[in-house]
């Protein structure tokens, strides 16, 4: 299945960094990596340098942050047939595709990795930090999912085609490397205040769901907000600029949220 623009030709101009090639691919707006065979920009639309560049935030978002454990979980399966895996703070994750949802197998150096154990020492729990070097990638992909979506749709929406969308480009492309907030949010309720980009399609947007994931885009005075939901992971991002007073929408909804990366916790309470 391929979700192009309808009728909307590739520019031949980059989306990303406004030049003209070459463009010798087609772009998967999520990750093919995350499951996503539906939302594919045809070659045209980003250069190749672009797309370098997108990919190396992209592989190590999916070998090393918690968006790679998830993919583990939903049992995805690579390219090449195998089980994804991810190697998250000295523990390499496995899908285990022929089980059900929710069965991760791991392999690490046990004794160096901080545990709680339950007294009866046959359960116990791994900590994770939630805050590391991987969320930079993670906003890197957030707001380039974003802008894939958005940018060949924007001329027919008036409500939100005055939005520039500069600023994320740089961050994306490492123009500019001030941190840029996301907000992981901890309730899955904040789904009734959106709609799905693909609500208009039923049939896509079921298949995108039973992939595991859903976009959800939600203006918010000057700002256009991405939510992407992936799994159990559930993010917002705003992709006007880096400042986050649009939150309060999330404050609003009783939706308790985490700032990420680790510059914006202070943020989230
Ligand atoms: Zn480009």
């Amino acid at each position: 299945m391929n979700l192009n623009p309808p009728n909307i030709m590739p520019p031949n101009v980059c989306i990303f960094c406004g030049g003209d090639g070459p463009f010798s691919s087609e772009e998967h707006i999520i990750p093919h990596s995350l499951g996503n065979d539906l939302l594919i920009l045809a070659p045209g639309w980003i250069c190749d340098n672009c797309n370098n560049t997108c990919s190396s935030f992209e592989s190590r978002t999916l070998n090393n942050s918690i968006l790679g454990l998830e993919r583990c979980r939903l049992g995805v399966v690579t390219k090449k047939g195998k089980p994804a895996r991810s190697d998250v703070h000295h523990i390499s994750w496995f899908a285990e595709p022929e089980s059900r949802q929710n069965i991760v197998s791991a392999e690490a150096d046990w004794a160096n990795i901080p545990m709680l154990l339950h007294p009866d020492g046959d359960s116990g729990k791994i900590v994770f930090p939630f805050h590391d070097d991987f969320c930079y990638d993670i906003t890197k992909l957030l707001l380039k999912i974003g802008i894939e979506v958005l940018t060949p749709t924007l001329g027919g929406d008036n409500s939100i085609n005055h939005i520039d969308m500069k600023s994320a480009k740089n961050h994306i492309l490492g123009k500019d490397d001030a941190p840029w907030p996301y907000f992981v949010l901890m309730s899955e309720s904040v789904e009734k205040h959106l709609i799905s980009f693909l609500h208009s399609m039923p049939e896509e947007h079921e298949y995108i769901r039973s992939c595991g994931f859903d976009l959800f885009f939600h203006v918010i005075e000057d700002h256009i907000v991405l939510f992407f939901f992936y799994g159990q992971f559930r993010a917002a991002i705003s992709l006007s600029s880096r400042k986050s007073e649009w939150r309060k929408v999330l404050i609003d909804w009783g939706i308790s949220h985490i700032g990420c990366p680790i510059e914006f916790v202070d943020l989230s309470a």
